[in-house]
């Protein structure tokens, strides 16, 4: 019972508890056990609220028995990336300089999970200060993928990304600023989905780069994250950048998924030398099943997306090193006080010397220096030029197409320590995810099958207009149909079984 309940979609999970065939505590209570099971071999998570998330639970039951009129993902467990700050719940963004802070109030997107009755489990595992692409910047470890254990779960949210994979959640919250959503959903054969900028409140999520920054739905059904999606996007006054619209519902564009006559530009720059055979293979055979499903497929070139990651690479660490000011060692969390001195500060230097991992403080100096007098217009000032040029490639390439699609990232999950000392080789991952944060549109990563050289999870990864987020789900909802038919069944139904790992050493050790 408790492992049918696990395997089971946020979506049929939440029928099931509306029905009354199974219970929010029994639902949570198989999710904690799953943690229990296998999060010493995974590392999905930092912090796991067990009591409290039962407690929650059983008042959601006590509501639904009282007659009270809930929505279709009351009841359902989450697990919440710990980027978002949550009240009385540890908030470290995977970072040292905030170990023993305890938030004095729930991010928007938190609030709305829990308004919507779903149960938190806890704060999911992530590189430090959303940094990264593995999750080996995390102050706490890194997760692993639960396809291959050696091998990293994709960053920042590779927790988010591997406790769904894992079967801990059946959905997760992360955060999307280069990618850090839909690439771990790339190499964990999950769903990802980084939302229009400005539809997910921001409002409580721990800044890295605030023009780019999107909260987002992790699943591992599309119906899921429409699900999700639906119940965190909307305006909110607490974040001056958050869209003051009414949103069409993204579930109903999944249950209505129909591709016919919708146009499909193929990126061209995101579709040769760089990409592994095997995600390229994937790639196309997914949209030869939209084709042969009445989509027509053209190709489109966005000339200026060569340069997205150079422009992303200054943007970001000079938005991240105003950002991380604040951690100071007088408002949040970790204070180091050096022997005898007393300066406040020696104090902050001591404090961020201890405190922020060498990731963090390589984008520290970075920005800084892209900020500096003098350097200012070289460097931020032709980022943001750059950064207007991927602007207009999407314009150019909307006005043909509905949706654009790449792969979602150029290879499968690598090994930890692959591509750790070479700082560059680690940002070339973002090379498809990055142009739409820089452009604000919205990207959903869908899986496409395994790449045959290494039986290892690969996505595609859609693009649409600012403000269109309905289209991704229409045509995500639309081509996991036909794969799954293909398939027989979910592709996550592969993975290998957990628990075969759980008296292993290693999880011993780490338990
Ligand atoms: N890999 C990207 C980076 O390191 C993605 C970050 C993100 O989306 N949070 O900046």
């Amino acid at each position: 019972m408790s492992d049918e309940l696990i395997r089971l979609s946020a979506a049929e999970l939440g029928e099931k508890l509306a029905a009354g065939d199974v219970s929010s505590v029994e639902a949570t209570r198989a999710h904690l056990d799953r943690i229990a099971a296998v999060d010493g071999a995974v590392h999905a998570f930092l912090h796991v609220e067990g009591e409290r998330a039962l407690e929650t639970a059983a008042d959601l039951d006590r509501r639904r028995a009282a007659g009270e009129a809930l929505g279709p993902l009351a009841g359902v467990p989450i697990a919440i990336k710990d980027v978002l700050v949550t009240k009385g719940m540890p908030s470290t963004s995977g970072s040292r300089i905030l170990e023993g802070w305890i938030p004095p109030y729930d991010a928007t997107p938190v609030t709305k999970v829990r308004e919507a009755g779903l149960i938190p489990l806890g704060k999911t595992n992530m590189d430090e200060f959303a940094m990264g692409s593995s999750t080996e910047h995390s102050a706490y470890g890194p997760t692993h993928n639960p396809w291959d254990l050696d091998r990293i779960p994709g960053g920042s949210g590779g927790g988010s990304a591997a406790s769904v994979a894992a079967f801990e959640a059946p959905l997760a919250l992360g955060s999307d600023t280069g990618g850090s959503i839909r690439q771990p959903a790339h190499v964990t054969g999950t769903v990802g989905v980084k939302p229009t900028y400005g539809a997910v409140s921001r409002y409580g999520s721990i800044a890295l780069a605030s023009s780019l920054d999107q909260i987002g739905p992790v699943t591992r059904t599309v119906l899921d994250a429409a699900l999700l999606h639906d119940v965190i996007a909307g305006h909110d006054p607490l974040d001056s950048t958050s869209l003051p619209m009414a949103w069409p519902s993204m579930a109903d564009a999944v249950r209505r998924a129909d591709v016919s006559g919708l146009r499909i530009g193929v990126i061209k720059e995101l579709d040769g030398a760089g990409f592994q055979p095997g995600v390229r293979q994937r790639f196309h055979e997914a949209l030869e099943l939209l084709e042969r499903g009445g989509a027509e497929i053209v190709e489109v070139s966005a000339p200026h997306f060569e340069y997205s990651i150079a422009a992303y690479y200054l943007i970001l660490p000079a938005e991240a090193s105003s950002n991380l000011a604040k951690f100071d060692s007088v408002r949040f969390g970790l204070r180091v006080t050096p022997d005898g001195a007393g300066t406040v500060e020696q104090v902050m230097s001591a404090t961020r010397e201890a405190g922020f991992g060498p990731e963090v403080k390589r984008r520290i100096i970075l920005g800084t220096y892209a900020l500096s007098a003098g350097y200012y217009d070289a460097y931020y000032g032709s980022a943001q030029k750059v950064r207007t040029l991927v602007q207009r490639d999407f314009d150019a390439a909307f006005a043909k197409v509905d949706v654009l699609a790449s792969p979602t990232a150029p290879t499968t999950a690598f090994k930890f320590g692959e591509k750790l000392a070479d700082p560059v080789s680690m940002y070339l991952n973002d090379i498809a995810t990055i142009p739409a944060n820089l452009a604000g549109v919205p990207g959903i990563s869908v899986p496409t099958g395994l790449a045959p050289e290494d039986g290892l999870p690969v996505g595609i990864q859609f693009l649409a207009p600012a403000r269109e987020d309905a289209r991704l789900y229409n045509v995500g909802g639309a081509l996991e149909q036909l794969l799954v038919a293909e398939w027989g069944g979910p592709l996550l139904g592969r993975a290998p079984d957990l628990t075969a790992h759980e008296l292993s050493a290693t999880e011993e050790g780490a338990l």
